[in-house]
């Protein structure tokens, strides 16, 4: 499955392999422990905001805004579930107006979340960083 996504400077690349990503024991316990969310942690991958994460020990890590949930994903496996604490940068997100969720401006013409039409779509008002995962 090679499905395609745009980087924030516009360029397309493979994204991580989202159908067939690993999830640990570990991780979905922790994702039915962590959150109420209905949606399985497999499906709340695929929606999710990818971030940065400086101090997380991860290959990448994503958000999963409705619950404050950060998916962590490393060596080839989703890993753990973490309560957003905090950790991760915000600079290049922005919050929709209609459920005040982070969003991705650059990703987001609509809401990921709950599909309003997200008015810090095209404004520029986020300064993105280019995420050079290894
Ligand atoms: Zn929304």
């Amino acid at each position: 499955m090679t499905k395609k996504i745009s980087t924030a400077n516009g360029e397309a690349q493979a994204a991580q392999t989202d159908a067939y990503v690993r999830i640990s024991t570990h991780a979905q316990e922790r994702w039915t422990e962590r959150t109420s969310a209905q949606e399985s942690l497999r499906a709340a991958w695929e929606r999710s905001i990818r971030v940065r994460a400086p101090s997380a020990s991860a290959t990448e890590v994503r958000l999963y805004a409705p619950c404050e949930a950060l998916l962590i994903y490393r060596q080839g496996a989703l890993r753990t579930v973490l309560n957003n604490d905090g950790r991760i940068d915000c600079t290049a997100l922005g919050v929709c107006t209609a459920c005040e969720n982070l969003i991705d401006p650059v990703q987001d013409a609509t809401c990921r979340w709950c599909g309003a039409e997200t008015e810090t779509h095209g404004r520029g008002r986020a300064s993105v960083v280019r995420g050079d995962k290894a």
